[in-house]
């Protein structure tokens, strides 16, 4: 990936952290997961695409909300939706 293709990554300033490591949605519906991310707009933490209900891709489209963050404590990444672009921080 280019850098400076991503207006929405060159915008975040500070990274928002997962609050809890759980994805609120699946809880509700007793559901399971993968990894979680972390939306760097309002910062609530929800699935990856890897866990059967992507609660963190539905909410992206949904809420128009791009970039999120991984909420693993071991990654240091940004991803951003419409653009697909990723970053490390
Ligand atoms: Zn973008
Ligand atoms: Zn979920
Ligand atoms: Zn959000």
């Amino acid at each position: 990936m280019a850098e400076g293709t991503c207006s929405h990554l060159a915008a975040i300033a500070t990274i928002r952290h997962p609050k809890h490591q759980q994805c609120d949605e699946c809880v509700k519906i007793g559901s399971g997961w993968v990894h979680l991310r972390t939306c760097q707009e309002c910062g609530v933490t929800l699935c990856c695409d890897s866990s059967p209900n992507r609660h963190a891709s539905k909410h992206a489209r949904a809420s128009a909300h791009p970039v999120i963050a991984s909420a693993q404590p071991n990654e240091r990444w940004l991803y951003c939706y419409p653009d697909d672009a990723f970053a490390d921080y």
